[in-house]
């Protein structure tokens, strides 16, 4: 007989999920109701609107779509995208060769802009190459490369797709609720993100928002939207009718009382204050590393707070290291992904995994197996160096 699944008790440290917060999984657990409930339909609406707050924006069109990151992806491209249409996509990590995966399949035409892995994307190469085409329809980049653990400028870049008159499409799956993100300051068109990252809720959910000038092109369109799940024109129907919310598919209602939770809890938070959180684990996360004689693998100026990359020391089992963290602590860290693969851990600090509490068992862990494993750093000096971070913002 197979019985019910109890998992084992984690500490999420990586690229993502992070931890869930015990608020969260609460939400979950109450009643399911019908999702054309009018109790339901109001609740919808505050999401629509903790969402708007979360991500600075007035955009009308702005909801969670009914699956992961990947979707929300996928519905940007969908939408914007037609055949032919010529799309700049910026690679600097996974993420950016997945935004050129689905210009290709929705018959757009990929310009890429690549940078090494580890570095930021170049404003002055994007500028470059929208001086040489006068028919650019989008620029489309990773803000937070959760592979690298590096922060683009988002807001420069914005302003260039401005300035040249295209849209702008932002992976923001990592940097919302981390990081600054200011979509109508910014001119952001059309954006999506996560749920699992920095927002303290399970994975499965992808908030989404599209511009006025979004949503005008989106209205010119020649051709069908070539989703029919993804067609923003059929969502609304769903979203943002009002009282006559029209059947689309049913919501994941207990999914969506987490996203409620955790933006409520945001919300009270404060989103500066919760950017201030994600910095200050960060400074003492990184104090301790570097007390220890690690190295963090990203610039200091391009260093996302939220993910930090660490480069492994010589003669260290990567493997043996993360399975030993993981059965002896119950902390999960994240490996290196394609160049960086054997060479950097992506130590993540999101969410509800940004605590003093997920920095010091980090940087324990760590020690004692490094030591154990006789990796070359200094035992003794991280946690100090770590609790100096935090004795310094108490007064
Ligand atoms: C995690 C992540 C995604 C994908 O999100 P899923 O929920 O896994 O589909 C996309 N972009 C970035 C930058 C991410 O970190």
């Amino acid at each position: 007989m197979i019985k019910s699944f109890h998992p084992p008790l984690r500490t999420l440290m990586g690229p993502g999920p992070s931890d869930v917060h015990p608020r969260v999984l609460s939400a979950m657990a109450r009643p399911t109701i019908g999702h054309l409930d009018p109790a339901f339909i109001g609740m919808m609406d505050e999401i629509k609107h903790l969402l708007q707050y979360a991500l600075r924006t007035e955009n009308p069109l702005t909801l969670p779509v009914s699956a992961p990151g990947s979707a929300g992806m996928e519905a940007c491209f969908v939408n914007l995208v037609e055949p032919g249409d010529k799309i700049i996509v910026c690679q600097n990590g996974v993420f950016g060769g997945r935004m050129k995966e689905n210009v290709e399949r929705f018959g757009g035409v990929a310009l890429m802009v690549e940078d090494a892995w580890g570095t930021a994307v170049s404003v002055d190469k994007v500028r470059h190459i929208m001086q040489q085409h006068d028919d650019i329809k989008a620029l489309a980049f990773v803000h937070a490369e959760t592979s690298t653990g590096v922060c683009s400028d988002a807001r420069a870049l914005c302003r260039l797709a401005r300035d040249y008159g295209c849209l702008s499409i932002v992976d923001a799956v990592t940097s919302l609720g981390g990081i600054e993100l200011d979509v109508d300051q910014w001119g952001i068109d059309a954006l999506y993100s996560g749920t699992q990252k920095c927002l303290s809720a399970p994975p499965g959910i992808s908030p989404v928002t599209f511009s006025e000038r979004a949503l005008i092109k989106i209205s010119q369109r020649q051709t069908r939207v070539p989703s029919w799940f993804l067609d923003k024109n059929l969502v609304m129907g769903y979203w943002g009718g009002g009282a006559k919310r029209a059947y689309h598919h049913t919501a994941p209602v207990n999914a969506l009382y987490g996203l409620h939770e955790a933006l409520v809890m945001l919300q009270d938070e404060g989103l500066e204050q919760a950017w201030q959180r994600h910095a200050l684990h960060h400074r003492a996360l990184r104090d301790g590393l570097e007390a220890m004689g690690l190295q963090m693998a990203v610039a200091a100026d391009v260093r996302l707070p939220q993910l930090n990359s660490v480069t492994i020391p010589e003669g260290i089992d990567d493997p043996r290291l993360r399975n030993a963290l993981l059965e002896r602590y119950g902390l999960e860290i994240g490996a290196g992904l394609g160049v960086l693969a054997g060479k950097v851990w992506r130590i993540g600090l999101m969410g509800s995994s940004c605590t003093q509490r997920h920095v010091m068992l980090c940087l324990d862990a760590l020690e004692n197996t490094l030591l154990e494993l006789d990796g070359d750093i200094h035992g003794g000096r991280a946690a100090a160096a770590a609790r100096a971070v935090y004795a310094e913002t108490e007064h």
